[in-house]
């Protein structure tokens, strides 16, 4: 089989693999050397489906000998399969490289043979990129479950970040479709990957030119939708992970369908894509915004509302907090307001010591005021001719939206009240994601 028919193969079958943003680095060009992880946040896909360019986003191979029910590639499946050598692996890379097709490298692979083995062949591979061709560019690669921690380590020292893939939120759903995975077998090697990282930060104090242990340090991935697993257990699952293991980031991968069985949903299943986008709005609030996943969701509330996003629907739930003066309200407090970002709530700290601020002051300070007029006061006064009710903040951030989510009689509330009998009754299902 030729390289390209290779590439074919193996960039299609690492097409369902999201964890792949290459944030975290900065180091520069070096004469003599090629590439720079610093120059344009490069990052993202090479395959068909849009997500990541710019990364030569492949798979060692595709062969495997687990059979993760879930998987294009698992042993069971037939399908095209390709392996490359450690040496086209590096050729290929370094001439796209110099064809300025990508910047960096996204190496991921099916288990051949061994865990150990595989692991092996993409050492080479990267040690002919990194001590052949000298390339300085950003890599990404997978570490495969199960692979000696010898090997773990050499792979780290060779890579800007490295990721162990934690595929499915529970041990249940690991048994029932990744039988040769267990929960142990990925959070081991994510627990040293964690030290060596934190091992690596410490002697950097020391030997500020000392090789560094992936220093982009270690994400994951997890699929949403594949088993019956709520959006409050993934939650909770990436809020441990981000404590235990100082993840960079946790990626979630809505659920493509592959394969036609029993455990899986059907193939008809369109990917939950909503519902990934609203893990990643929770997941941002658990790392920039200061909440809690059980202030999200909780055993009542398992799973995100579609209409509204994490943070507003927190806000509506908690109507008892606002509305937060703007003059006076603490930075935690002002991230907690729809509507205000990190960015934002930083302004508003600095500019309020010049004076009082006004709404229309807000706007320049990249305040979304559609949203956040309903939660703020400004010198004691709410936004001019603004009614605060739970209805009315709801009907504003859904047709801000666009959203027709609320039906005719919850509309008109306010305007005929003998026609909305059901109204708490709706308002109720909108925020618990019923309607
Ligand atoms: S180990 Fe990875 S490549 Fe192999 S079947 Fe499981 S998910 Fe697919």
């Amino acid at each position: 089989m030729d390289i390209f028919e290779k590439l074919k193969i193996l960039a299609d079958s690492a097409k369902y693999d999201v964890a792949c943003t290459s944030s975290g680095v900065d180091r520069e060009g070096v004469p003599g050397e090629l590439g720079s992880t610093s120059s344009c946040g490069i990052c993202h896909s090479f395959a068909a489906d849009g997500r990541c360019i710019s990364l030569l986003k492949v798979l060692y191979t595709n062969f495997c000998v687990f059979d993760c029910k879930y998987c294009v590639n698992r042993r069971s499946n037939d399908t095209p399969r390709a392996a490359f050598t450690p040496r086209e692996l590096a050729d290929l890379t370094i001439q796209f490289y110099r064809r300025n097709y990508i910047e960096g490298l996204f190496l991921s692979s099916g288990v051949l043979r061994t865990p150990d083995d595989t692991c092996e062949r993409m050492i080479e591979a990267l040690s002919i990129l990194r001590d052949e061709y000298r390339f300085h560019g950003y890599i990404h690669v997978k570490a495969i479950p199960g692979a000696d921690r010898v090997l773990i380590n050499r792979l780290g020292m060779l890579a800007d970040r490295m990721s162990i893939n934690i595929e499915l939120p529970s041990q249940q759903s690991l048994e029932l479709l990744a039988p040769d995975k267990s929960k142990t077998s990925i959070l081991k090697p994510m627990g040293y990957i964690s030290g060596k990282i934190q091992e690596n930060t410490a002697d950097i104090v020391q030997y500020k030119n000392a090789p560094k242990f992936a220093p982009a340090g270690q994400s994951t991935q997890m699929i949403v939708g594949a088993t019956p697993d709520s959006d409050y257990q993934i939650l909770r699952l990436a809020e441990g992970l981000y404590k235990k293991y100082s993840l960079k980031r946790v990626f979630y991968s809505a659920y493509m369908p592959v394969a036609e069985h029993s455990l899986l949903p059907s193939v008809h299943t369109k990917p939950p894509l909503l519902r990934e986008h609203r893990l990643y709005q929770a997941d941002w609030l658990l790392r920039f915004y200061g909440f809690e996943a059980k202030e999200l969701l909780d055993e009542e509330h398992q799973n995100f509302n579609p209409a509204l996003d994490p943070k507003c629907n927190w806000a509506v739930n908690h109507l008892e907090l606002f509305p937060v003066e703007i003059n006076r309200v603490s930075y935690e407090m002002l991230l907690r307001v729809p509507g205000i970002g990190v960015k934002s709530a930083k302004r508003i700290l600095t500019a309020r010591r010049m004076g009082s601020l006004r709404f229309e002051d807000l706007k320049k300070l990249g305040v979304v005021l559609k949203r956040a007029q309903y939660f703020i006061l400004c010198g004691g006064k709410t936004a001019r001719g603004l009614r605060i009710t739970q209805d009315g903040i709801l009907r504003g951030l859904l047709s801000e939206r666009g959203m027709q989510m609320l039906p005719k009689s919850f509309e008109q509330l306010s305007l005929f009240p003998d026609q909305n009998r059901n109204t708490t009754e709706d308002v109720r299902k909108c925020l618990t994601g019923q309607i």
